[in-house]
């Protein structure tokens, strides 16, 4: 739980109001105006990397779904795509999908205090939300 002043408004009009949260991903404290998603344990700030962030998890989480649906058929998951029997598998969100759509990528990610570039294979969905999340 979050004590103290909410840490949002800026450095020029701080916010003076009580927080009542912890943002999950900022991990600033900030105050019921503030609040862009509260709920259960998730609390959300209003900053827009923040909201951005949210918004972008709530999307992903479609997508994982029509991913799903589509591998179960034994479809490529790439929406459109015919191709039957996808045998390649997206590190991110698992899905399966035919050689056209998936691409071995340098991916920058964070190990510990370091930044280290990796491998992976990626469909075009993950590497695209790499902007939302390389960001802090
Ligand atoms: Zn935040
Ligand atoms: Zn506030
Ligand atoms: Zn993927
Ligand atoms: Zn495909």
């Amino acid at each position: 739980m979050a004590s103290g002043k909410c840490k949002l408004g800026g450095r020029l009009r701080p916010c003076k109001q009580r927080a009542e949260h912890t943002c999950q991903y900022c991990a600033r404290d900030f105050c019921h105006d503030h609040s862009y998603y509260v709920e259960g344990y998730e609390a959300v700030c209003t900053r827009k990397p923040c909201v951005t962030k949210h918004d972008d998890l709530q999307r992903h989480l479609g997508y994982k779904e029509e991913v799903l649906r589509r591998n179960k058929a034994g479809l490529c998951a790439e929406p459109d795509c015919e191709a039957t029997n996808p045998a390649f598998q997206c590190s991110f969100c698992r899905g399966h999908f035919c050689p056209e759509h998936i691409q071995e990528r340098n991916y920058a990610m964070q190990e510990g205090w370091v930044k280290v570039d990796k491998q992976v294979s990626l469909c075009a969905w993950c590497w695209g939300r790499r902007k939302v999340w390389q960001k802090r």
